[in-house]
């Protein structure tokens, strides 16, 4: 049985005890809606008549164990074999300020469904996997529609970051909105202001990867949302197709995205990209990786790189920045999007094709053996050394151990 089955076989499982022990209990949200898209998804969410108390308690008698992860909220954490199950009290919302909402548990599946952002995501599938809908959101899954459970305007004043989950919904299904919906939107785009930076850049991370960025992008930028998110940069030229395809086909699609916009607005200094990684709350290293974008492109910006061991420096740089393989995997696919680059990038690729093995090798001679040739204390000297030597590795000019001593020769302390 392949993984995502026992995921789904697990999600049922719970709910079949909870229904047995009296809880009505539904899979609901994404986790349906991905399944009848034929998608596996990424997790599984139940809703259910029982307060977290409730369930929390029974699956103890269980013998299973639970996370209180958000009681309050009324979510906790079933753990099953095959991971996590997310478990959530059926609720309603008592009041919301455009951030947060005040929930009160409830036992109605409808009042539950009017509270979720789209139609999409309001289904709700039973152990028998019958699919309640009480929105129209199988027929609009049908025609590809990104519609608000109830009244647009409502529900996005009620909490605005469901402005950029419309997009992140357009560019990973492909689904749009009516244009109405999108006049909304735009009117309602400086409520965002109140949302979070984490929330909001986790949207756009999602967004980033989804196989119809460019329209959704596009709309984004039209709808004047683009620029609350990331007024640092204002893609004048939007990224051709190609283009963005490869930056999504790289190992981060959301970092090589933002790189691409960035380098493509002229924001292509080291001090920018940090700053804006720090204000974007990016993990240290996707902001170290999106950082070397700038020193990669003005390394190759300098011409193409002189000697075999400048270009084989240059890959050690972009591994050292992002890991093994990045220089092909992230910095090749967006720096390539720069016309003047494309001759440097190639010098480098062909040096890696030819001359890589001498990157992947072991330097024959160790800081400890530069030591004990030159006579020299360990310090910055010796490090100055073994970067010649590396240089001079890389270019060919010496193979074995002996070799190297004999050129260190000409540093022994007299
Ligand atoms: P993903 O594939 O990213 O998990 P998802 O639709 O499951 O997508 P989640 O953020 O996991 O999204 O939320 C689960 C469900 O909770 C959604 O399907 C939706 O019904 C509801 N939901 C989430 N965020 C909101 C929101 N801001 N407003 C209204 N309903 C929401
Ligand atoms: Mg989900």
């Amino acid at each position: 049985m392949s993984a995502p089955d026992r995921r789904y076989n697990d999600a049922l499982k719970a709910m079949k005890s909870l229904e047995k022990a009296g809880y009505r209990t539904m899979m609901a949200g994404g986790c349906v809606r991905d399944r009848l898209l034929g998608k596996t998804p990424a997790d599984y969410d139940l809703a259910t008549t029982a307060t977290p108390e409730q369930g929390m308690l029974h699956f103890r008698t269980e013998k299973l164990t639970t996370v209180p992860t958000g009681v309050d909220h009324g979510t906790f954490t079933l753990l099953m074999p095959s991971g996590p199950v997310e478990i959530t009290t059926l609720r309603k919302d008592v009041s919301t300020d455009g951030r947060h909402a005040e929930v009160a548990f409830g036992t109605d599946f409808a009042e539950d469904a009017a509270r979720r952002d789209f139609t999409i995501n309001a289904l709700f599938e039973d152990a028998e996997g019958q699919i309640v809908d009480f929105v129209g959101g199988q027929n609009d899954l049908k025609s590809g529609v990104l519609r608000f459970v109830g009244e647009p305007e409502t529900r996005i004043h009620e909490d605005y970051l469901r402005i950029l989950r419309l997009f992140r919904f357009w560019s990973t299904l492909g689904f749009t909105p009516d244009a109405e919906t999108l006049v909304t939107v735009a009117d309602a785009r400086d409520g965002l202001a109140r949302i979070s930076q984490e929330r909001v850049t986790q949207e756009w991370w999602k967004m980033s990867a989804g196989p119809a960025l460019a329209p959704a992008l596009q709309a984004m930028i039209s709808a004047g949302v683009f620029r609350m998110i990331l007024p640092e940069v204002t893609p004048c030229v939007f990224p051709t197709l190609v283009d963005l395809k490869a930056w999504q086909s790289t190992l981060s699609a959301p970092v090589a995205v933002l790189a691409g916009l960035c380098l493509a607005d002229g924001l292509h200094e080291e001090a920018a990209l940090i700053a804006l990684a720090e204000r974007m709350r990016m993990s240290r290293h996707d902001g170290k990786r999106l950082a070397f974008f700038a020193t990669a492109r003005r390394q190759l910006l300098l011409g193409e790189p002189k000697d075999i061991a400048e270009r084989l420096l240059f890959l050690d740089g972009c591994e050292a920045a992002a890991g093994q393989g990045s220089f092909e995997k992230l910095y090749a696919p967006v720096l390539g999007s720069i016309t003047d680059l494309a001759h440097a990038l190639k010098a480098v690729q062909l040096t890696e094709a030819k001359f890589g093995h001498r990157r992947q090798a072991e330097l024959p001679l160790s800081g400890k053996d530069v030591v004990r040739q030159t006579g020299l204390t360990p310090g910055p000297e010796v490090g100055t050394i073994l970067g010649q030597l590396k240089r001079a590795y890389y270019n060919g000019e010496w193979t074995t151990k002996e070799q190297g001593i004999a050129l260190l020769a000409a540093h022994r302390k007299e």
